[in-house]
């Protein structure tokens, strides 16, 4: 897929504005955001907009093919947080995202004790779902504790009843989930 071909008259401005922000290279290599970073993906403030930055691949995953719909997450099938062209962006549910951290080992790179980093929006999203846990079949539910989550993610017990008690975190993605 070419950037023209979804370039509407219309909205030629704003898709100009941000893919001009972007190393456009052939259509399989990876579309490097040059622009600001917000730890390790591009970060964007959309013209005409005073609010706050927005994470550079998932506009662009707007601007290729609409709207992102409610729920879904834009991740990268190449693995490349900068990287902007839309055939590497796959709009996806929680857990597909969950289980590509997983697959790629991601959750090892988080470390303790280190108050920049912070989970990502997937982990946020699956320490909020242990806080209860329904088993299949039962009526009945089993939760877990926060040191046992605090262990399975290698963060504080602190850090998860940070989350648990709050519906705003701040994601390694740049943004509140
Ligand atoms: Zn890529």
């Amino acid at each position: 897929m070419q950037p023209t071909n979804f370039v509407g008259r219309k909205n030629i401005d704003i898709h100009q504005a941000f893919w001009s922000k972007v190393d456009i290279k052939s259509e399989n290599e990876c579309w490097k955001f040059k622009g600001h970073k917000n730890y390790d993906y591009g970060s964007y403030r959309k013209i005409g907009s005073g609010g706050s930055p927005i994470p550079a691949h998932r506009y662009a995953w707007e601007l290729a093919y609409g709207e992102i719909p409610k729920g879904k997450v834009i991740r990268h099938s190449c693995d490349n947080p900068l990287c902007c062209n839309p055939k590497h962006l796959l709009c996806g549910t929680q857990q597909d995202n969950i289980m590509d951290i997983y697959a790629r080992g991601r959750m090892n790179t988080i470390r303790l004790g280190i108050t920049k980093v912070k989970l990502y929006e997937g982990e946020i999203w699956l320490i909020r779902k242990l806080r209860v846990v329904k088993s299949r079949g039962t009526r009945n539910t089993y939760k877990f504790p926060a040191p046992i989550v605090a262990k399975m993610f290698k963060v504080s017990s602190g850090l998860i009843l940070k989350i648990w008690r709050s519906n705003k975190m701040l994601c390694r993605e740049g943004y509140y989930i």
